[in-house]
């Protein structure tokens, strides 16, 4: 829960890892614009209206979490016993933030073209403002597989933490931060592109401030200053590092000739927005895994597939279990990855049965499988809705997923 100080801090921070300098025209949204989304509630509304995005009644501020217990929650079984959702999984806050990158990049690379430099800056100051609110602080706690921002309050006894979490929490500030050494990068070549790297640096960076802000309050309970200063700017440079690469990719996108292409990574890298959850045993309480798998003993082990050639094991790439059945999928922006080579199959040390697979790209089912012993593998140009559907028996074991 920055507060405006700390907002400007962040911002500046970021910029300057651009190569910018906060002065001049970069001053207002050091000082400013990074700050309107705290402001729209006053007496300036009507001026910060036009830059702030709207959706199903929410303020592009603190967005819908992810309703993970919608993904074990809706289940039912036919009258042969057969499992089903019976229940559409919706991801809220990818269908809300996904949509609310692409307005904010969208209209930032159009005022800079079109040498409306600073309106473009307001919109830009509302877009980090919303990244820094959702990796520094509290608010850490909302958004991609998160809960509303006082969930531990209510989970906490006050025998044992005398002082409320939420306020342990307050205590987290820029005051003693130092800037990160960090060299932005680009998030793609085109406004749609740089939303959907932007939404899985989102999820990475907000988990990671997750996971430290409950370490912070933990420590802040047993009165460890040490390591919730260490905690605290590791939140901050979550906070400067998102602002950073979002920044640059803008600029860098309006200026004519720059080169703007993102650094090559795995095509699991991307957030999938639907995804299998509580399948196989030993990911019977979770969703996916990224670059490794589990086996039965809970133990995390390398990513393996059988292949024509034999056995070969992954550095990069998502694991998860069966179940009666399950989706795996991303939006990806056409021309992000082209002829990637796609492989799916049992983990050779996790596979009991079978599984039906159907192979999804650009909205439509492209190919069927029977997943046995050996892995399938394509070669393939994924645009727009991607990814799979499965169906199988819910111990039939561990998929992993490389591309
Ligand atoms: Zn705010």
């Amino acid at each position: 829960m920055p507060n405006g100080a700390t907002h400007s801090k962040i911002t500046q921070c970021a910029l300057e890892s651009c190569g910018f300098q906060a002065i001049g025209e970069n001053s207002a949204l050091v000082h400013d614009y990074c700050r309107f989304p705290d402001e729209f509630y006053g007496p300036r509304r009507n001026e910060i209206a036009p830059y702030t995005y709207m959706r199903d009644g929410i303020q592009f501020h603190y967005p819908p979490h992810t309703p993970y217990e919608e993904a074990y929650r809706y289940w039912n079984a036919d009258e042969n016993g057969r499992l089903f959702h019976s229940h559409k999984f919706v991801n809220y806050n990818f269908e809300y933030v996904f949509a609310g990158f692409q307005f904010h990049f969208s209209r930032i690379i159009a005022c800079l073209k079109n040498n409306e430099g600073n309106e473009a800056r307001k919109f830009l100051g509302c877009l980090v403002h919303m990244l820094e609110d959702s990796t520094f602080g509290l608010h850490a706690l909302e958004g991609p597989g998160g809960a509303d921002a006082f969930v531990l309050d209510r989970m906490a006894d006050s025998r044992d933490f005398p002082v409320r979490p939420s306020y342990l929490a307050a205590q987290i500030n820029s005051d003693d931060c130092q800037a990160p050494s960090y060299t932005p990068h680009s998030l793609g070549r085109t406004a749609d592109e740089a939303a959907m790297r932007l939404y899985a640096e989102y999820v990475a960076y907000v988990t990671d401030s997750r996971k430290s802000l409950f370490s912070f309050i933990l420590k802040a309970n047993d009165g460890d200053t040490d390591a919730c200063s260490r905690l605290n700017q590791r939140m901050f440079d979550n906070a400067v590092k998102i602002s950073a690469d979002a920044i640059w990719t803008v600029f860098a996108i309006a200026a004519e000739g720059k080169d703007t292409t993102p650094p090559p990574c795995p095509l699991t890298d991307m957030e999938p927005h639907v995804f299998p959850f509580g399948g196989f045993r030993p990911y019977r309480y979770t969703a996916f895994e990224r670059n490794f798998a589990v086996n039965m003993k809970d133990e995390q082990i390398p990513l393996k597939l059988l292949l024509p050639e034999g056995q070969q094991e992954f550095q990069k790439g998502l694991s998860f279990g069966t179940h009666a059945e399950g989706e795996l999928l991303f939006w990806i922006a056409p021309g992000s990855f082209d002829g990637t080579r796609l492989k799916i199959g049992f983990h050779p040390d996790l596979h009991f049965g079978k599984a039906n697979l159907q192979i999804i790209n650009d909205d439509t089912v492209v190919d069927e499988v029977v997943l046995d012993d050996m892995a399938y593998t394509t070669t393939i140009n994924p645009r727009n809705l991607f990814g799979l559907r499965f169906t199988s028996d819910s111990s039939a074991g561990c998929i992993c997923v490389v591309g």
